[in-house]
This record gives structure tokens, C-alpha cells and sequence, in this order.
């Protein structure tokens, strides 16, 4: 009896330490970019406060000793997420001292030197795998800063179906796409469909892109109530395949309340229950962060 007290106490305990949360928040933001910015972090606790919400901090090695006493003393608003390139030769190392900390994930994956699903990168998914961490992957278009300079990076390595193999092959990891492999929203949700440990968020331009045509993404996530031997059987909105994420980058807070507000204008606009939203914006993956490893 006395032992199972002892074990009780550990769990709970492990569980506070691993999401601070008693009660689940009503936003889980899976895509905040933090490098150091001076003074972000107190104005996003701000923001998570006033909307009952917790981010996933996306936190580059640089700003790693800054974020970390935030995310210790915010543990029910900030989750720790290692920012580390693919092509790291210290990744491994980098994935045990995030781990470590407390860290629940890695990301955001981009610019990678091969495709993501290339056998290379596995040992870096059977480690986040083993730790029980979600990898955020930045999927389709992306940007360039800085024209003038050379880069080797491409779109192509980034396409969503990349993501495919990696659910496959590492069943147990939870794989996150950003911005719905813009403009390959067909393939990120088809995929997204069968593979039970795939989402994505709908970050960057597509909501600006489509805001006079929201219903469009019906024809992307039609799936909702249809019962067939060719779509895995499931009583949740298609819809459910997103999580929210605001993809704010260099301190621009302002982005967060922004996204927010297309994600339900596009929702709104698609018919997509409450429950079903309510999920997209926290649910499913506080499931996920609570599961048990
Ligand atoms: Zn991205």
C-alpha cells in the first residue's frame, strides 16, 4: 500500500513536471519561435494568460539559457521545443540536453541538407521517439531573407510527404507539419488522414491567401462522418487533422492574436462543430502531451 502511495506520488509529480497544467488550457499554440528576442517572453506569458493558453517554445540552442528559467517557472504555459538543425553533427547531443531540461519536443524542423525521411535522420526521430518528444516539421514554401545571399535549401526536401515515412517508420513519435505543406494542402491532409500520429497547423500565408475562400478547405479535410473500407473509421471532424499555431517569429507578438482570429473566421466558415474546434485549438494535443510514454 505504502509502495503504491510512493509510486502515486512520483507519477503525479512526474506529470507536474512534465505539464504543469491541472486543467486543460483552451489554446495550445504548437508554433512560437523564440532566438532571445529582448523582452518577448514576458509579453507572451501576457498573451497566454489573458487567453488561457500555453506555446510551444521554440527554442534555439542560442537562447536556451534564457528560456529556460521562463519555462521552468510557466510550466503550465510554456513547453519547451529544442529548435536544432537535422544537419547538426551535435544533434544527438542537443536532443538529451533539451530532453533533459524538461523539453517536450523539437523544431521547428527546416532547410534540411536531405529530404526529412531520409535514413540519415532517423537516429534523430528514434531518439525524440524514445524521449517521447513531438517533432515539428516546417513543411512546403518558405522564405528568404536575404536574397543576396547563396543557401543551399530547397522546397523540395520539405514537401509534406516526406512526412509520410517518418510516421510509419517511428509510430509512437508525434509528427506536427507547419503551414499544411503550403500549397500542397492535398497531400499534407491525405497523408494526415491515415496516419494517426500526423498534424499540421495552418500557419504563415494560406489563411491570407484564402481569405475569401475558407470553404475551399472543405475539399481538403472532407472526410467528417464518411464510412467507408477506404478512410479509416473515426467519429471526429476531418478537421481535426489541425492544431493551431501562429508561426510568430522575431518577437512579432502581434501575429499570435492574428492568427487566432483566421483560424476561427476559416472554421467558422467551414461549419466545423465546437467540440471539433475546441480540439483544433488545445484538445488533441493535450492529449498528446499527457499520454503516457
Ligand atoms: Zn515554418
Amino acid at each position: 500500500m505504502q509502495k503504491r502511495v510512493v509510486l502515486l506520488g512520483l507519477f503525479v509529480l512526474s506529470g507536474w513536471r512534465l505539464f504543469g497544467q491541472a486543467h486543460p488550457p483552451k489554446l495550445i499554440d504548437v508554433h512560437m519561435h523564440y532566438d532571445g528576442e529582448p523582452g518577448f517572453l514576458e509579453k507572451l506569458l501576457s498573451r497566454l494568460y489573458a487567453v488561457d493558453g500555453a506555446a510551444f517554445l521554440l527554442t534555439t540552442p542560442k537562447a536556451f539559457d534564457q528560456a529556460r528559467p521562463f519555462i521552468d517557472k510557466h510550466p503550465d504555459r510554456l513547453i519547451g521545443f529544442g529548435d536544432i538543425k537535422l544537419d547538426d553533427p551535435q544533434a544527438l547531443e542537443l536532443i538529451d540536453r533539451f530532453h533533459a531540461a524538461g523539453f517536450r519536443g523539437l523544431g521547428e524542423m527546416s532547410s534540411p541538407l536531405k529530404n526529412y525521411d531520409d535514413r540519415g535522420y532517423w537516429p534523430i526521430y528514434q531518439r525524440a521517439e524514445q524521449y517521447g518528444m513531438i517533432v515539428l516539421f516546417h513543411t512546403g514554401i518558405v522564405n528568404r531573407p536575404d536574397p543576396s545571399v547563396a543557401a543551399d535549401i530547397s522546397v523540395d526536401r520539405m514537401r509534406p510527404t516526406t512526412l509520410d515515412g517518418i510516421a510509419r517508420r517511428f509510430p509512437k513519435l508525434t509528427v506536427i507539419g507547419a503551414h499544411l505543406g503550403n500549397p500542397d494542402y492535398a497531400w499534407a491532409a491525405e497523408i494526415a488522414r491515415w496516419n494517426p500520429n500526423l498534424y499540421f497547423d495552418l500557419s504563415g500565408s494560406s489563411l491570407i491567401k484564402k481569405q475569401d475562400d475558407y470553404t475551399f478547405f472543405k475539399s481538403i479535410f472532407w472526410w467528417s462522418g464518411v464510412v467507408s473500407p477506404h478512410t479509416p473509421k473515426s467519429g471526429t471532424s476531418a478537421f481535426e487533422k489541425l492544431v493551431f499555431g501562429s508561426d510568430v517569429f522575431n518577437g512579432e507578438i502581434e501575429e499570435f492574436d492574428r492568427e487566432i482570429e483566421r483560424y476561427h473566421k476559416m472554421l467558422d466558415a467551414c461549419g466545423v462543430p465546437a467540440e471539433a474546434q475546441a480540439n483544433i485549438f488545445a484538445g488533441t494535443l493535450w492529449r498528446v502531451l499527457n499520454q503516457k510514454p
